[in-house]
């Protein structure tokens, strides 16, 4: 029987989070005469790094809060970053810190993570930021922003996440891995799949809820989706191609997100709400007040 899916709009659902950011954006800059500041940091020129900072800069002015770049060579050391970003960690007029990634093969990626101040990782991508999610420790550290800005959507429609049983194609550390404790920490029972699980189409039949996080379009066939089941791809590949087949997924899922336009409005919107809510507790001020 073919179901008539739900199209998740990430879209709407990012705008309607950056009218929230706004709000907190306001109250903090007219309490406190300071407004938030994100830094971004490109290393190299790679053009999709260069379109997602412009990007994320973009939404941050968007929201009426400040932003500041540091752009580095290709051919930039990884105690170079590491010396950059630890400036930006000590200064006070930065609230939250974005490493794009990747970066060049010769950087050391983890040690520039982890040279991000916690209060400052608003991008969610050190050792601690994770160990939070892990551990289910809201209110300190910050979700990665793909994963966060997913279960912020899933509950924008009052998807049951208690319960079910989640399938997380992918177990990358900013993606895959952080999503399947955020929906471990929300009550659902999680299996993750990676590039040498077996038979990994009878577990996706079994699954309510399916993130893809591959890397590889199309890779999710419809056939793999159980009735009913709500699809979430997380998956950006060139030509704006998900890593879910949707046109024969949409025939079997209850609710799907399109790409573009689901998850990748999401992360970004994450990204800035999370450099104001940094903000707030870094003034000690309650980010909800
Ligand atoms: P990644 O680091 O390359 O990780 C891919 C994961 O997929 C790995 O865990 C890998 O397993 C697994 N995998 C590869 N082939 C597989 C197979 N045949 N069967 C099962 N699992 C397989 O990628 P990522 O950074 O997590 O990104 C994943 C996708 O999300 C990409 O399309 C990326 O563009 C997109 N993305 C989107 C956003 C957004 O804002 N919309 C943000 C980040 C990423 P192993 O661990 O075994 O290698």
């Amino acid at each position: 029987m073919t179901m008539t899916a739900t199209i998740l709009d990430g879209t709407e659902t990012a705008r309607e989070l950056a009218e929230r950011t706004a709000r907190r954006v306001k109250s903090l800059s007219d309490r406190t005469g300071q407004t938030p500041c994100l830094a971004t940091v490109l290393v190299g020129e790679d053009p999709a790094s260069v379109t997602y900072v412009r990007m994320k800069r973009r939404r941050c002015e968007a929201v009426g809060m400040r932003s500041i770049k540091v752009e580095l060579p290709d051919t930039t050391t990884t105690k170079q970053l590491v010396d950059q970003i630890t400036t930006l960690s000590n200064d006070d007029s930065v609230d939250g810190i974005l490493l794009q990634h990747p970066v060049p093969k010769q950087i050391d990626e983890r040690a520039a993570f982890e040279a991000i101040a916690p209060q400052k990782d608003v991008d969610g991508v050190t050792l601690h930021s994770f160990g939070a999610t892990s551990l289910g420790l809201a209110g300190s550290g910050y979700g990665s922003c793909t994963p966060a800005g997913i279960m912020h959507l899933l509950k924008a429609y009052d998807v049951t996440i208690a319960g079910a049983h989640a399938l997380v194609i992918g177990r990358s550390p900013i993606l895959g891995k952080p999503m399947a404790m955020m929906l471990l920490a929300a009550d659902a029972t999680v299996t993750i799949a990676h590039s040498k699980t077996q038979g990994l189409g009878e577990l996706a039949k079994q699954a309510d809820i399916l993130v893809a996080a591959v890397g590889r379009p199309r890779f999710v066939p419809g056939e793999w989706v159980k009735h009913g089941a709500v699809v979430i791809d997380a998956g950006y590949n060139p030509g704006n191609v998900g890593d879910v087949d949707f046109e024969s997924a949409i025939e079997h899922a209850s609710m799907i997100t399109p790409v573009p336009g689901g998850v990748g409005p999401m992360t970004i919107a994450t990204l800035i709400d999370q450099t104001a809510i940094a903000a707030a507790r870094r003034r000690g001020i309650d980010p909800d007040g």
